[in-house]
């Protein structure tokens, strides 16, 4: 912030201030008692000094390297500074007030403590001296992040405050994500029983609108199916979250001047400082309704030595009162909302969300969509890995003393947060939130194979004494690495793969391992032979595989692999099958055959064994039509890359594309080079066309026999920058579809929402950026539709993606660039990867999928697949050396019995928490019309879900599970809205009666439930 140099008191008018202050009060030079008991005064503009810090959960330094105040050469910031100081400020006087906001960094502080300070703090959270505000573990994203993640982290967060002080934080606080998601606003605000939501980043053309029409504060509806049952009220501020300009920023170093009110010292200036207050309150008051505004006093880091901030806020109150023309005084947001509420007035109604976000024509914060694909997919795959581990360990039984699934919980929650997924933290920080990823998950994983092994213990109802079998995983299975199922069979042993289903339905699926012999065959585990097919590990795996596992684990694999294995399985809802690999003398394995297009006699090859097919043209080496022999569905289907050169800072446009900005400067097609043919590998389980676009991008599609969607997977990189541009790299779907502009994009993985190409629903969009301002984020797919059909593509992790011309759909895969985009970030996004000093540029490896159904069918594919995207099979590896594992081990589980929930129904947390009760939290997956079948009530049993147990008391929750559900309904405050005609039919499943145990969704709903069962005795014999 600049400070005007020319800054002067007239000495004349400072003479006499002196003489008139000097002569009326002589004492006051001495001591002056401020007065800040001030309360809100009904008939007078009240400005709410809210006293605030916003700590990023790692961005420029790690999370510790915050809390803790090192690396200070990067940013001076310290936490630890900041909570210390906060307590002896609000006790020096009980009228300051401060929130606090990240729970990541407040618990890190909060166990460093003596019983006495714990003391005093929690006396200064009840009187609200200090207030918790938002309260997850961090700030979290609301773009790259998804809505299951978004509860996780907020839930622990919110536990946390519940457990220590009793207390649920009433406010959302979103004050600094790049643009806020529909989800934000309905679930992780409504649902969890905030009362109001504030942020400040909307995009600069809405903002200028809004402030025209003072329509800054709005009632929020995130939710077409929820309606007003899930109105939010949200505020967003006029400028930013900072103090409001003239100069108020009070941190030790800052330049703003500060209240110097003692006579017999130079500088006197209350008169000054009480004028520029009032005039910031009269130009906020001018943009806001009511007769209440908020002064967000605090910024990044701030309050490192609260009480020089205090201070000056004591002073202003007292000066700004005395002179009376408005009303100052130390307040929280939720004290603002309930001035708001009582205000009683009807709000402008925001439906929707607040994507994309510019804060200048040409400066779209589009980019980190995708910036950092490799953690984006890292954090998606943990996080099912999550959701998978607790299902374990309550399934096993709590632990105290084992490994859990607590250090993964903290590492994912961290990783929400929006200098994290988001990919716009440091190289330094990616890494670290990498780490502890990693270090939760190798934990998580030890917790997971105790579980498996005691699940398939035959002792396993009886507590599970002693496991002996030992389970190992594959977490690097994407490139090919897998040392347990690299095993020489023909030894005579055989590989055990037990596959675990996260999910609450039956799942048929193909599963894919490495091999090193063509011989071998795949049993289940009745003894029938499974159908398998071998596809042969090409170069380019093989290089991704020994390159990657180099870098990562620092060892050169001794094995090799020569195939993958695929063969089909069937998992029962919430629990495992197990199949078994071993050497064959005769039968097996199918070999894929093998051609390619250079031999080819005819123009074009179809691919596909099953329903699905796809057409090749062999000259032009690509995919040209798609169609479903079941559902006579056919398109002629185009697939190309092109990438985008990234502005550097040359030129006119000062604006570079970098971590945050996406500002292209024009679109190159990628075109394949040379005369590359198309590898084409055939079998009975899939087929598979290998694609060298060019250099440095490979793609593989796939079409699997049982299955009715293509499943491409891409590796891209290194992108070569060594022409000094930067490149953002792009794959398009097209097809002759009539989409009229429009297309549909998922909220956090949620909701979909229609999008209009060059069009916002709030305000005339005036369009200066026609492709950065078309993007939108997706977690969970893309469609569009025209007067008959409905192409759908879904992702496996989040990405942003638009679609720039009708009949097709584009997706970002990757990034490279050289520049800074000016947003903090001070570097350039440009991931290497390094043996011994020797880097490259990072390769990213991942998977969309894509599907055409006739219209208004799309949304089950969407829906079902898209749950199983998001939890795939969990795959865990032993051997045996001979003998029957199935006469010693337990080959089959499902912990629901022959139960399994409704199509529309998913499983998204089940947890047993440290006090022995169970969370549980079932989300119904359609929206309100969205399918004829599908967007209905459903009804889970959970006497058949939980067969084995007995449920003694169940209470509903709120989503984040800190308060009871009815307590919450109770107490949110229901805001008017304009023009809005009540509630609307909105269908939510009634309360939960306790014998008869069968919760009812109706559409989008999800509902939290904490569980307590009844110990269940295994007698031992001979006891009564
Ligand atoms: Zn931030």
């Amino acid at each position: 912030m600049a400070i005007d140099p020319i800054r002067r008191r007239p000495p004349l008018i400072f003479f006499f201030l002196f003489l008139f202050i000097g002569i009326w009060s002589p004492v006051e030079s001495n001591y002056i008692a401020y007065n800040t008991t001030q309360r809100i005064v009904p008939d007078k503009l009240n400005v709410h000094l809210v006293a605030h810090t916003h700590d990023d959960v790692g961005w420029l330094k790690t999370v510790d390297q915050y809390y803790v105040g090192s690396n200070n050469s990067i940013q001076g910031a310290c936490v630890q500074n900041v909570l210390d100081s906060m307590v002896t400020a609000l006790l020096a006087d009980k009228n300051r007030r401060f929130i606090y906001v990240e729970m990541a960094f407040f618990q890190r502080w909060w166990r460093q403590q003596n019983d006495a300070i714990k003391k005093i703090v929690k006396e200064l959270v009840s009187s609200g001296q200090l207030e918790f505000i938002n309260g997850g573990m961090c700030m979290h994203d609301e773009a790259a992040v998804h809505y299951i993640d978004m509860i996780d982290q907020t839930t622990l967060g919110h536990r946390f405050v519940k457990k220590e002080f009793g207390q649920t934080p009433r406010i959302g606080w979103q004050i600094d994500p790049f643009g806020h998601s529909a989800v934000q606003a309905y679930l992780l605000s409504a649902e969890v029983g905030f009362d109001a939501l504030y942020f400040s980043r909307i995009d600069y053309q809405d903002r200028e609108k809004r402030k025209d029409l003072k329509s800054l504060e709005v009632v929020w509806r995130g939710s077409k199916t929820l309606g007003s049952s899930a109105d939010i009220f949200t505020g967003i501020f006029p400028k930013n979250y900072e103090p409001p300009p003239g100069d108020f920023y009070f941190e030790v170093n800052d330049k703003s001047p500060v209240i110097q009110d003692d006579v017999l010292l130079f500088d006197y200036n209350v008169e000054e400082r009480v004028n520029d207050f009032v005039a910031a309150a009269i130009a906020q008051a001018n943009v806001t309704r009511t007769n209440h505004i908020m002064f967000t006093m605090g910024t990044d880091f701030k309050y490192q030595y609260a009480t020089s901030w205090f201070r000056q806020l004591d002073k202003f109150i007292h000066y700004v009162n005395k002179d009376g023309r408005v009303n100052a005084l130390y307040s929280t947001p939720s004290i603002y909302t309930d001035a708001k509420y009582a205000a009683n007035e009807s709000w402008p109604l925001k439906t929707d969300d607040f994507f994309p976000y510019a804060d200048d024509p040409n400066a779209y914060w589009t980019g980190y969509f995708t910036s950092r694909p490799a953690l984006k997919g890292y954090v998606r795959t943990m996080s099912a890995y999550y959701l998978a581990a607790r299902q374990l360990e309550f399934l096993k039984g709590r632990n105290s003393s084992g490994p859990t699934t607590d250090s993964l919980a903290d590492a994912l929650a961290i990783a929400q947060h929006h200098d994290a997924v988001t990919g716009t933290e440091k190289q330094h920080v990616a890494n670290d939130y990498a780490k502890r990823l990693s270090i939760g998950y190798a934990e998580a994983e030890k917790l997971v194979e105790s579980s498996l092994a005691c699940l398939t213990s035959p002792d396993s109802k009886s507590g599970c004494y002693k496991p002996v079998v030992k389970f190992k995983q594959c977490p690097l299975l994407n490139i090919s690495y897998c040392p347990p199922s690299e095993l020489d069979l023909s030894t005579g042993k055989s590989l055990v793969v037990l596959v675990y289903n996260s999910l609450g339905w039956k799942r048929e699926d193909v599963i894919r391992i490495p091999v090193i012999s063509e011989s071998v065959v795949v049993h289940d585990y009745e003894g029938r032979e499974i159908e398998s097919q071998l596809l042969p590990l090409t170069n380019a795996s093989v290089y991704i595989r020994n390159h990657y596992v180099k870098a990562y684990l620092g060892i050169s694999p001794s094995v090799k692999p020569k195939f993958w294995l695929a063969f089909p399985v069937s998992v029962p809802p919430l629990g495992f099958n197990t199949y078994f690999v071993s050497n064959s003398k005769q039968t097996g394995a199918s070999m894929s055959s093998l051609c390619s297009s250079q031999g080819s006699k005819s123009s074009s090859i179809e691919i596909g064994q099953g329903h699905l097919k796809l057409l090749y043209n062999v000259d032009e080496r690509k995919l040209s039509h798609y169609f479903n022999t079941r559902n006579l569905v056919k398109a002629n289907v185009e697939q190309s890359y092109s990438f985008y050169a990234g502005y550097d800072k040359n030129g006119t446009d000062l604006q570079a594309s970098g971590a945050y900005i996406f500002h292209p400067n024009g679109s190159f097609p990628i075109k394949p080079e040379g005369q590359v043919p198309l590898m084409i590998l055939q079998g009975p389980i899939l087929d598979e066309v290998h694609e060298q676009i060019n250099p440095w991008i490979y793609q593989v599609t796939r079409v699997y026999k049982g299955k009715e969607h293509t499943e491409v997977e891409f590796t891209v990189g290194p992108i070569p920058v060594d022409d000094g541009i930067g490149k953002e790299v792009v794959t398009q779907l097209t097809t002759t579809m009539k989409t009229n502009k429009t297309f549909y994009t998922d909220s956090s993985g949620r909701d979909f929402i229609k999008r209009i190409r060059d069009y916002r629903s709030d305000w005339e969009l005036q369009v200066n950026q026609p492709v950065a301002g078309n993007y939108y984020p997706i977690n969970l797919g893309i469609y569009m539709e025209d007067n008959s059909t409905e192409l759908s593509v879904l992702v496996d992790r989040s990405v942003g993606g638009t679609s720039i011309l009708d009949g097709q759909i584009e997706l970002m895969l990757h990034r490279r660039l050289l520049h800074d985009d000016g947003r903090g970030v001070a570097e350039a996004l440009n991931e290497t990867i390094c043996i011994n000093d020797k880097c490259e540029g990072l390769t990213v490896q991942g998977k969309f999928y894509f599907r055409i159904d006739p219209l208004g069918e799309g949304a089950k594919w969407r829906r079902s697949f898209g749950q199983e995207i998001y939890s795939p099979l969990l795959l865990a590896f032993s051997e045996q050396d001979g003998g029957n594992w199935t006469s010693s081990h337990i080959p089959n589980f499902s912990a629901m019995d022959s139960y399994s929930l409704p199509d529309n129904v998913a499983l998204i947390t089940l947890q047993a928490l440290e006090d022995g009760s169970v969370l549980l939290r079932l989300a119904h997956l359609y929206e309100v019309g969205e399918d004829k079948d599908l967007s209905t009530m459903a009804y889970v049993e959970l006497k058949k879900m939980f067969p084995d147990k007995k449920v003694s008391t169940i209470t509903e929750m709120n989503l984040s599970a800190n308060q009871g559900r009815a307590t919450m309904e109770k107490k949110r405050l229901k805001w008017k809205a304009e023009g809005s005609t009540g509630s609307g039919t909105v269908v939510r499943g009634g309360p939960v009666d306790d014998t008869k145990l069968v919760v009812e969704l109706g559409p989008m709903e999800i509902r939290t439930f904490l569980i307590k069962f009844e110990y269940i005795f295994f007698p031992k014999m001979g006891q009564p």
